[in-house]
């Protein structure tokens, strides 16, 4: 709601004081009705946004990477002047590179090369050092983002792995963040079905444990891209292991964090679903988000149709839209490079419609 402050300026929201840094600046995101895709897509249930995509990193793992960087110098693991070692899809790279910068860490990152150009160039300004690994290597090959990034710990005096896949801090950094506001934030007071894409799987976890905790019928909605084997039951990863060009979700391993069984529902998405979805998320509701904030809009939409609840006006449906397109301005925000892919044969918005259910 818009009000004046005292010098009698419009504003929509009261402002928070002065940050003494830009990591004051991670969390408190805004969450957004999607009324516009609910009525484009013909969804009766009201449909919320948690825009992650507007953390000071650009994404919903600026959380993790200072909720595990200030715990391990709480705990007196690490010290500023250490060295930060990360295996990444780019995202927690880029938190714990700018987590780093402030505190006064040395920080190299491992990552597929499939991961954008545009991660790479903010890691770099962030003081990052980046070790590029070949996409096909499975997590327990030598050449593997996770194995390279171990063997130069082993190498490196005074280096540490915070670990994404395995910190408790992941999961918490969810629990106690992002679910919390998510309950605070939403006008009914619950959540009845919330959708998520799983990577380390510490946002759906978390998230889910807290909504769970409140009611326990909150049904949670896992999103896995095709070519990862997260989903359950297995005969969903029926195609095997192959690569995809959706950044974030999914792996060839199930993390240590993600825990399944709170996952009622999985749902497997393609790439050009996910990412026509998410330039239609874009173009109706304004919100500058990535491609695994299309793969979550797929996953909510074909999750409503199984359970049979998008006609349902009484129920609440969130979705965490994770990062910002401004990661994939040369990737599914070029329409050439959508052409070049397949994944649209035309721009026009009928197009885009009918790429996805
Ligand atoms: N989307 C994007 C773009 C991401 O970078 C990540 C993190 N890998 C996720 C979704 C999934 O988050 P999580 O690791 O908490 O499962």
């Amino acid at each position: 709601m818009e009000h004046a402050n005292k010098s009698g300026v419009q504003r929509w929201k009261a402002l928070p004081p002065a940050a003494d840094s830009v990591l004051e600046c991670i969390g408190g995101t805004p969450l957004v009705r999607l009324s516009r895709v609910e009525r484009a897509l013909d969804v009766a249930c009201k449909l919320y946004g948690k825009c992650e995509f507007l953390n000071a990193g650009g994404s919903v793992k600026d959380r993790i990477a200072v909720r595990m960087l200030l715990e391990a110098e709480r705990q007196g693991r690490i010290k500023p002047g250490d060295t930060l070692i990360e295996p990444t899809s780019g995202n927690t790279g880029i938190g714990i590179a700018l987590v780093a910068a402030v505190r006064g860490y040395r920080c190299i990152i491992t990552m597929p090369e499939k991961m954008s150009e545009e991660k790479v160039n903010i890691l770099k300004l962030l003081g990052a050092e980046i070790v590029r690994t070949p996409t096909e290597a499975a997590f327990d090959s030598p050449d593997s983002h996770i194995s390279v990034a171990r063997r130069l710990t082993a190498e490196i005096p005074n280096s540490f792995i915070l670990d994404q896949y395995q910190n408790p801090e992941n999961v918490l950094a969810h629990y106690h963040g992002t679910a919390a506001e998510i309950l605070e934030q939403v006008p009914e007071g619950r959540v009845d079905v919330f959708v998520a894409g799983a990577g380390t799987g510490g946002t759906i976890t978390g998230c889910a444990r807290r909504f769970k905790e409140q009611a326990p019928a909150t049904k949670i909605v896992g999103v896995d891209p095709e070519g990862s084997i997260l989903a359950q039951p297995e005969a969903l990863n029926a195609k095997g292991v192959h690569s995809y060009a959706v950044e974030g979700i999914g792996y060839d391993f199930v993390p240590g964090v993600l825990d399944r069984s709170l996952v009622d529902l999985w749902v497997k998405t393609s790439d050009r679903e996910s990412f026509c979805a998410a330039r239609q998320l874009i173009a109706l509701e304004g919100l500058l988000v990535g491609g695994s904030s299309g793969a979550a809009l797929v996953g909510a939409l074909r999750a409503l149709d199984q359970l049979d609840l998008r006609q349902r006006t009484d129920v609440v449906v969130v979705l965490i839209l994770p990062d910002s397109c401004r990661n994939y301005m040369s990737k599914f925000v070029s329409d050439s490079w959508m052409m070049k892919h397949g994944f649209l044969d035309d721009v026009t918005p009928r197009e885009l419609w009918e790429a996805y259910p």
